[in-house]
């Protein structure tokens, strides 16, 4: 399964020593108060640590600076429970190089009109604290994430939590690495792209190794080991022959495992944590990997096919922020264009992710006609019903651009006995019309990432932090 580091977020309250030293231990109680149920209230994903309360510019800028240094500290959360004079964030701010969320809320959740009187409001400031604040926020053009309103209830917990997990793929992208096992595919231009901007911009280290290297670890996998996996496999999934011979079936399934083997050894002896393929390009391998990626993506691995290393980075940068829970490389396959029935159905030739199956996904053995290569193994099944968002990106001389719409997803109007792949259909919210001619418009390309987890909010958080243009087909 996917495997992340144990990160934190460093919370601080902002405030100065006007009001007395009584005042700041008012503060920092609370600020801990409200830390401790954060934690307790289990809608986190990620550990909040109180900090404490910030009064000067000097602590401010050291705390900035400890952030940044701090590996396991994956952004910052500020509070201004007081009037903290903004000048005081400016150096600090401008050094942060982490995620920043303003939690602009009130330790009290009403006003105590009974009981109000000057020494409550020496302490009870966020009203005007927080907007100081958020104008130099503004002015520095920082575009941080603003969550309103009062700190105990639901929903604000749940932007926290949503903010916490983009937060978190924004510090994972900077340690991604795609594996690009030959080029991408010949003549098609949307799949290419700028790797030294990728890495620049997002972090992304994406390097091409010959896929003969890969051959070598590929035929060196053991028997035992792809005895052990075909055991695996016979549990998780039914097992279809259909028109196969035992034998036939079962060699063709065993080259998949001995390449999902092979892949994942390759990947995990290099630190990386994705990867594409080309069907162009398989020189001593027996079949396109096709079982062999699925299982793969299902662990959270990023995938792309034809060499598209944007999708592979991306696939794997959204099941991190989804903890791996139904975020998958997706294609737009065909159309159906009739009124009433307008949808987009998803699939690819063999590599779809069977995190999103709605039904238990069959083993299954069928020719592939292109690539020239032996029949290869791969996962049929049925994708899922509910909302989710479909996106993908872009690469422009001017830079990235994410692409996305909310989708209503729902399982294939039938079987499609003459086309062994998995599907999954969709209409974009704002209709197929509309949404794919903004789409294309936007320059989109057919790859995407679709999710059934990741919200648009939370594309557009992690858009923003990324600095990538943002088309929102909403
Ligand atoms: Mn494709």
């Amino acid at each position: 399964m996917l495997k992340l580091p144990d990160y934190e977020f460093w919370f601080v309250a902002g405030s100065q020593f006007l009001y007395g030293e009584e005042q700041l231990k008012n503060v920092a109680r609370d600020a801990e108060d409200i830390v401790k149920k954060l934690n307790e209230s289990g809608s986190l994903p990620y550990k909040v640590v109180c900090k404490g309360v910030m009064t000067t510019a000097d602590g401010i800028t050291q705390f900035m600076k400890d952030v940044n240094y701090h590996e396991e500290v994956a952004g910052v959360i500020t509070w201004m429970h007081t009037f903290s004079p903004a000048k005081n964030w400016i150096r600090g701010t401008v050094l942060l190089q982490k995620p920043l969320l303003h939690l602009a809320t009130q330790y009290r959740q009403d006003i105590p009109y009974d009981t109000i009187d000057f020494d409550y409001m020496n302490l009870n400031q966020s009203a005007h604290g927080d907007r100081e604040y958020a104008y130099l926020n503004s002015r520095l053009n920082l575009k941080n994430k603003i969550v309103y309103g009062f700190w105990g209830d639901e929903e604000v917990q749940a932007e926290i939590a949503s903010w916490q997990d983009v937060a978190v793929a924004y510090n994972e992208s900077f340690k991604l690495k795609v594996c690009r096992f030959g080029d991408t595919m010949r003549d098609v231009a949307v799949t290419e792209g700028d790797k030294v901007q990728a890495q620049i911009q997002l972090g992304w280290t994406v390097d091409y190794w010959p896929v003969g290297d890969l051959v070598e670890v590929i035929d060196a996998v053991s028997e035992d080991d792809i005895d052990r996996e075909y055991q695996e496999l016979r549990n998780k999934y039914d097992l279809a022959p259909q028109h196969n011979d035992a034998a036939k079936f079962t060699e063709s399934v065993r080259y998949q495992l001995r390449e999902y083997l092979g892949i994942k050894k390759f990947l995990d002896d290099r630190g990386y944590t994705a990867f594409c393929t080309n069907f162009q390009d398989l020189k001593g391998l027996k079949q396109l990997p096709g079982l062999a990626a699925q299982l793969l993506m299902a662990e959270g691995y990023g995938f792309g096919a034809e060499g598209d290393w944007k999708h592979a980075a991306l696939t794997r940068l959204l099941k991190i922020l989804a903890h791996n829970d139904r975020t998958v490389f997706m294609e737009d396959y065909t159309l159906d264009l009739r009124k009433g029935h307008e949808a987009i159905l998803g699939a690819h030739m063999l590599e779809v992710d069977p995190t999103i199956a709605s039904d238990k996904p069959r083993v299954e053995v069928h020719p592939l006609d292109i690539g020239g290569k032996d029949d290869p193994a791969r996962l049929v099944f049925t994708g899922a019903d509910g909302k989710a968002v479909d996106v993908t990106v872009a690469d422009f001389r001017e830079g990235f651009r994410l692409i996305y719409y909310p989708v209503d997803c729902r399982k294939a109007e039938a079987e499609t006995p003459h086309l062994p792949v998995a599907k999954q259909l969709w209409t974009p919210t704002v209709g197929l019309r509309k949404g794919s001619e903004e789409w294309m418009k936007a320059g989109g390309g057919h790859h995407t990432v679709l999710s059934f987890t990741i919200t648009p909010e939370q594309l557009h958080d992690l858009g923003t932090m990324l600095g990538m243009e943002l088309v929102e087909i909403l």
